[in-house]
């Protein structure tokens, strides 16, 4: 019996990660963790019956409290998540999404065998600070992003002789919009992923494609593959999930239905392999299509990949700042076109230093995002 700790569990990978792990006798429920979401969290304690609970927003928290066993260890606020943090397990899936999950994730490593990374903004900015830490206390970081899932698949097999990675993506749901009528797309336009289910601003991030510049640099931290060997290609099918081409230019790819149950289902049961219910089905064809990346329709992926190659706080800063004008966004406040207008303004101003520690990473995460704020509502 291998004991679970979910952070993120209202979550859509929590979500579907508990369903999967449902029908899974040899994963315990030990603790389940949410920032806000305790409608969704209270079901979800009287189906798993962990033995920790905790909450992060403090007034929500409250509520629960009320209607919580005493059974259950309960643990609130920023503090209460560092305790729960703290809990010993086998496993935990880290699917808290943004930067806060850096202080969890780093105070886990050290809890738990085997993390379940869903969430990429931690590695993409502090990345080496993860590892590290990782490599010390003998912890294995196993990918949950479907993209890097499937490189990761890829080199289980075989991580020699290889020259090039190719990520897919599908382009988001603004690729088949004429580049002239972006002005004037919507939240509720962009919000309609063909392919994926997801999060709010994941999807964004994906018809900017900076959702793909950031599994760009997940690849380079996780593999150590230099940037000149990482390509992206436009897929619109998202079956194909990631190819790795070999010197004598063999190319492997690793396909599988566009949603997170295979990603989900290898990060837990990793190196073995369990049943699963639904694969591709060739019954009634299936047709898969490749084309180039378009980088002046998508100007937001050299953007980002050439501030990572800076190995600086640009990355800190560029998070927080697509974070914070992909909410403006979202509440319908800028067009879809400033997003990337605002990202290539932060990315030429931002006084670039080095991260050395965690304060640094959030030092610069509030500098981006007060400065961005000033700088939208002066646009808006
Ligand atoms: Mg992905």
């Amino acid at each position: 019996m291998k004991d679970v700790l979910i952070f993120g569990s209202s979550g859509s990978i929590g979500k579907s990660s508990l369903d999967f792990l449902s029908k899974h006798e040899e994963f315990r429920i030990k603790g389940l963790c949410v920032n806000r979401d305790i409608q969704t969290l209270k079901k979800q304690i009287d189906k798993f019956r962990p033995g920790y609970v905790c909450v992060v927003d403090e007034a929500q928290a409250e509520k629960l409290r009320k209607v919580l066993s005493p059974k259950v260890r309960f643990f609130k606020g920023e503090s209460g998540l560092k305790e729960f943090s703290a809990i010993e397990s086998d496993i935990s899936l880290m699917a808290i999404s943004g930067i806060s999950s850096l202080v969890p994730l780093l105070i886990n490593i050290g809890y738990t065998k085997r993390v379940a990374l869903a969430n990429k903004e931690a590695i993409v900015i502090a990345g080496s600070l993860i590892f590290s830490k990782a490599k010390l206390k003998n912890t294995e970081i196993i990918p949950v992003d479907s993209e890097i899932s499937a490189l990761f698949q890829l080199f289980m097999r075989k991580y020699d002789e290889f020259e090039k990675v190719y990520l897919t993506a599908s382009g988001g749901a603004l690729r088949n919009y004429p580049e002239s009528d972006l002005l004037r797309i919507t939240a509720k336009e962009v919000l309609a992923h063909p392919n994926w289910s997801m999060g709010q601003r994941i999807t964004v991030d994906s018809a900017t494609l900076v959702n793909k510049a950031f599994e760009v640099i997940e690849t380079h931290r996780f593999f150590d593959i230099d940037y000149n060997n990482i390509d992206v290609i436009l897929h619109r099918e998202s079956i194909v999930h990631a190819m790795v081409e070999y010197r004598d230019k063999t190319v492997f790819s690793c396909l599988y239905p566009p949603n997170m149950s295979i990603p989900i289902s290898y990060a837990f049961f990793y190196p073995s392999r369990v049943m699963s219910v639904k694969g591709l089905s060739f019954e009634k064809g299936l047709k898969l299509s490749f084309e180039p990346v378009d980088y002046t329709r998508y100007p937001l992926l050299e953007t980002i990949i050439k501030t990572a190659k800076k190995e600086d706080n640009g990355l800190a800063v560029l998070n927080a700042c697509d974070e914070v004008t992909v909410d403006y966004f979202l509440r319908d406040k800028i067009k879809f076109p400033e997003i990337a207008g605002v990202l290539k303004y932060f990315s030429k101003k931002y006084p670039s230093a080095i991260i050395k520690n965690v304060e640094d990473v959030f030092y610069w995460d509030r500098w981006a995002r007060e400065k961005t704020k000033e700088y939208l509502e002066k646009l808006c």
